[in-house]
Parts: C-alpha cells; sequence; structure tokens
C-alpha cells in the first residue's frame, strides 16, 4: 500500500483489507487498557474474537506486573485472559535470563511482584551488591520504586566491571492518570551513555519476542495474522516489517495527525514510511471488521 492512506478506514475497505485473518496479536496499553482502566468496548471485543474462533495472544512491552497479577487485573475489568496467553516484556526477559544466565548472579531492577517471574534464578540484592557482590548482567525494566538514583548507580558499577545490560524495553513514554509519563528507555539509554555499552532489548519491537508470541499462537502463513496495536512504530511498523498484517487504533498513544506523519516517514516513522494494514478508531472496531458480514 502507497500513498496518503484513507483514515480512519471504511468498515468495507477493513472488513476486505482483514480477510482471512486466523490469529491475532494484541498490544495491551493503549488497546484494552487506558490509565489502568478497561478501554470501552474493549473487554466484549476480545470476548469476540474467542467467539469468532480466532485465536489470539497478548504481546505487551508491560513489565510492571507478573502475567498472574496481569490477568488478575484483567478478569477484575471484566477481560478474561489466562496468564498463559500473555507474552511481555518481563516474562520474555525473565526466559532469556533463565536461558543465558542460569546459576550465575544477576542484579535485577524490577517491581516485587515482576520479580515473581524470576523464580528460581540468581538475584542479587541491593545490599550484596554494596558488598562488592559480582553480576553476570544487569536487567533493568519498569519500576518507580526501583528506578532510582541509588540503584541506578549500582547498576552502572556493575556495568563497568563488565555486566551485559539487559533491557526488558526501551520504551520512551506511556500514558498514566499523570499524563505522558518517562518510561523506563530513559534509563536504559542514561546506562548506556555512562558505561557506554548496548543493551540488549527484549521486547517489542525486536523479531525475538514476536516470534515468541507466533510460535505460541501457531497460525500458518505470517500475513494470517494481525498485529493490533496503538503505537506505529512499535507495533505497526515492527509487525509489517515481519510479514504480519496491522491494524492501528487510535485510543491510545498515536492519533490521526501521528498516522499521517508516519505515512510520510516522520516521526514516530523512523525514516521509512509506515502505513498500517487498517486505521480503526477503536478494538471494537476491529472486532466489526473481522466478523463475518452482517449485510
Ligand atoms: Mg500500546
Amino acid at each position: 500500500m502507497t500513498g496518503a492512506p484513507d483514515v480512519p478506514t471504511p468498515l468495507a475497505d477493513a472488513r476486505s483489507r482483514l480477510a482471512g485473518v486466523q490469529g491475532i496479536l494484541l498490544d495491551l496499553d493503549g488497546v484494552i487498557l487506558l490509565r489502568g482502566e478497561a478501554i470501552p468496548g474493549a473487554p466484549e471485543a476480545v470476548a469476540r474474537f474467542a467467539t469468532l474462533g480466532i485465536p489470539y495472544r497478548i504481546l505487551t512491552n508491560t513489565s510492571l506486573v507478573s502475567r498472574d497479577t496481569l490477568s488478575g487485573r484483567l478478569a477484575r475489568l471484566g477481560i478474561h485472559v489466562p496468564a498463559a496467553w500473555i507474552v511481555s516484556a518481563l516474562s520474555a526477559t525473565a526466559g532469556l535470563a533463565r536461558d543465558e544466565f542460569a546459576g550465575s548472579p544477576i542484579y535485577l531492577l524490577a517491581s516485587p511482584d515482576a520479580r515473581r517471574e524470576f523464580a528460581g534464578q540468581w538475584l542479587v540484592s541491593h545490599a550484596e551488591a554494596d558488598a562488592g557482590a559480582e553480576v553476570v548482567a544487569v536487567v533493568i525494566g519498569d519500576s518507580p520504586e526501583e528506578l532510582t538514583f541509588a540503584n541506578i548507580d549500582r547498576a552502572f558499577r556493575f556495568l563497568h566491571r563488565g555486566a551485559r545490560l539487559v533491557a526488558m524495553h526501551r520504551n520512551r513514554w506511556w500514558l498514566t492518570r499523570a499524563g505522558p509519563t518517562i518510561d523506563a528507555g530513559a534509563y536504559v539509554a542514561g546506562l548506556e551513555y555512562a558505561a557506554g555499552v548496548t543493551a540488549t532489548v527484549v521486547g517489542k519491537p525486536t523479531r525475538e519476542f514476536f516470534v515468541r508470541a507466533l510460535d505460541d499462537l501457531a497460525v500458518g502463513p505470517l500475513d494470517d495474522v494481525l498485529m493490533v496495536g496503538d503505537d506505529l512504530h512499535l507495533d505497526a511498523g515492527s509487525s509489517l516489517d515481519l510479514g504480519l498484517r496491522s491494524a492501528h487504533v487510535l485510543t491510545g498513544r498515536h492519533d490521526l495527525a501521528d498516522v499521517r506523519a508516519a505515512a510520510r516517514g516522520e516521526p514516530p516513522a523512523a525514516g521509512s514510511p509506515i502505513v498500517p494494514t487498517v486505521v480503526l478508531p477503536s478494538l471494537a472496531d476491529v472486532a466489526d471488521a473481522l466478523e463475518p458480514s452482517v449485510g
């Protein structure tokens, strides 16, 4: 698709562009939840995917809480998603750490609940860090209470002595009740700058993160999978690059002005144009577009 996008996409066009979709990857924040509340129509839309027989997984850079906690929070909002259907930057990072650092100490900056995903792994405490413990890696995620100067400074000292830096993601900002709110990416970038290292990033937009969810979804051709997101770079751009189809919804981070700018290759795109397969007001409209035509 080239040229100026017709946005939002008319329903009839959306239906034909999404024909044959067999599986869905759903972003969480800005698509299902916003500022901790369910987005209107999202709980019903998620239930309709099940009715339509279209399997889905949630693919989110959220690293603040464990999948169990996330699943419980969603259930209280009327959205019933088993923890096993959630692929988060946190769970994927815990998996990477299990694979690559098994039996070796790591320094983890994450909320107490998020640490549950690392059960059984060797986590060095702040006190042990101060007592001269060594680690093979510093792992950093979202955590307002853990991303303090003292902890970032401890992390820096480990990196300065040669530890590897692993970032659950490097998101710039997200929407909270306070408005646009700084995210963990700034701390990752700061540590890279100070220590002269490059982080291994685990969550979106990395190919490995998508592959983890796609393997679990086990749907045929990549073109039969639809990624629904509110971020033109992390969700739309990276899924289109992989060969998936992309639905951009307007309930979160990027609005119509961003859609038009990205189509020209301007930020939030990074040089090459990003044109989602469809642009729709909300997840409810995505469900409508996937519904067999009712005339
Ligand atoms: Mg989002």
